[in-house]
């Protein structure tokens, strides 16, 4: 069997933890296995770079952040090859460049384009393990670039699709997919398994646990990922398609998102294409906006509030100040300190009053709901950030997901 495996950054933290993966990898491998091993810059060392770019400048230059970035992989990849090579087995270390992951230009979230897998195939016929540094691709030209925080979740999908492997096994410092972050909610369940679907809006809802177009892609080239903890044996959790005994749960999951702010306009007139020239603005810049409200109109004017991720809300407030101005709109506000909390789960395309079960939960607790958003399979409120922590737990026990769930 073909088999791919990503250890975290918490997974090789240290060198003993860099220790334990080469023996797990090494265990993988004496079973029959042909074996790919991604792994992640060590915990804290993608901060810790980033960090020292911003001590030079507050608006670094995309291309050399990702030289900087791509750093931190490498180091992994070297340390978990000695490891391996330690324990007496053949290994090889492959840079995103030397693997050929062709991406776009668009550095710090380049999209892949193209694997062209040779030189790992090589290794696998030579009966090496291939250990390929995640989160970094090239470009044509060259040059190197990263795809995203969280991003060497990607690189295993994307090589267990390229690799056809029969599974991609993503080691982490949680043994599975819970009903709720376990590390907020300690009565939160394992999920046995989970669809693309649901794992994907959980993603990408703030459940850093898979990053979000890792699970895409996985949706897309129908790879199976298995997530499990590289500290304790467990089964995990399996990421695949939908079945009929996951359509019986109504809600599977909360998450939540405290990388949000808010920005309100107030007094915009209320005209055709007045939201076309705000919001055209702000897409200009490449920012995404996530939610938006807009206030009924009272004599000819209206309130508009939408929502950014915290890393654009600065830039996203001068842009949209500047329109302001130039519309007569009243005053912009800006909140930082909000948080987006979700019920995520295929059911509710066949339910009726999870969201109002919802917000009568967040009441209950004093919760106020600044904003509220829908989707097929998920219902968000923007909060307060404080009580982003009890929100879920509100929620997860008005949902009784610690319960009864296989
Ligand atoms: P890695 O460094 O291995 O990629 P991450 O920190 O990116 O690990 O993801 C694992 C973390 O995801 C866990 O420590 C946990 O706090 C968080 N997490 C959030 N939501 C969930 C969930 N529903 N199930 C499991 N873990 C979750
Ligand atoms: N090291 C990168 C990050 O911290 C990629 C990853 O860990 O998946 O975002
Ligand atoms: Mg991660």
């Amino acid at each position: 069997m073909l088999i791919v495996q990503k250890y975290g950054g918490t997974s090789v933290g240290s060198v003993d933890r860099i220790k334990n993966v080469a023996r797990r990898g090494a265990s993988t491998k004496e079973m029959g296995n042909e074996l790919v091993v991604v792994v992640s810059a060590m915990a804290g060392e993608t901060d810790r770079l980033l960090n020292l770019a911003y001590q030079i400048t507050d608006t670094p230059n995309e291309r050399e952040l990702d030289v900087i970035l791509a750093t931190g992989e490498q180091v992994s990849i070297g340390l978990l090859a000695l490891a391996l090579q330690a324990l007496g087995h053949k290994a090889r270390s492959f840079t995103g460049s030397q693997v050929k992951i062709q991406t776009d230009r668009s550095y710090t979230r380049a999209r892949i384009m193209s694997i062209d897998a040779d030189r790992i195939r090589q290794a696998l016929r030579e009966g090496e393990v291939a250990i390929v540094a995640g989160f970094q691709g090239v470009t044509a030209e060259e040059d190197v670039t990263t795809l995203g925080r969280g991003g060497s979740d990607l690189t295993a999908v994307a090589l267990a699709a390229a690799l056809n492997a029969e599974v991609c096994e993503i080691y982490t410092d949680v043994d599975g997919v819970y009903t709720a972050d376990p590390n907020v909610v300690p009565e939160a369940k394992r999920l046995s398994r989970i669809s693309y679907d649901e794992m994907l809006e959980l993603a990408s809802l703030g459940a850093k646990v898979l990053q979000t177009r890792s699970v895409e892609y996985a949706k897309i080239h129908h790879v199976p990922i298995l997530v499990r903890s590289s500290f304790v044996e467990s089964e995990g959790t399996y990421v695949l398609w939908e079945d009929k005994a996951m359509e019986r749960v109504v809600v599977s999951g909360i998450a939540y998102d405290k990388n949000q702010a808010r920005i309100t306009v107030t007094r915009v007139v209320d005209r055709p294409g007045v939201a076309a020239k705000l919001f055209g603005a702000v897409a200009e810049t490449g920012i995404v906006v996530d939610m938006i409200v807009q206030n009924s109109s009272q004599d000819g004017f209206t309130d508009i509030s939408f929502t950014v991720s915290k890393t654009d809300f600065q830039k996203a407030y001068e842009v949209i100040a500047k329109i302001a101005r130039e519309i007569g709109a009243g005053e912009v506000l800006g909140d930082d300190r909000i948080a987006k909390v979700s019920i995520v789960g295929v059911g509710m395309r066949t339910h009726s009053g999870v969201a109002a079960k919802m917000f009568d939960a967040l009441a209950r607790h004093n919760i106020n709901i600044m904003m509220i958003s829908t989707s097929e399979i998920a219902v968000s409120c923007v909060i307060d950030a404080k009580f982003a922590e009890l929100a879920v737990r509100v929620l997860h026990e008005a949902f009784q997901l610690g319960e009864g769930r296989g």
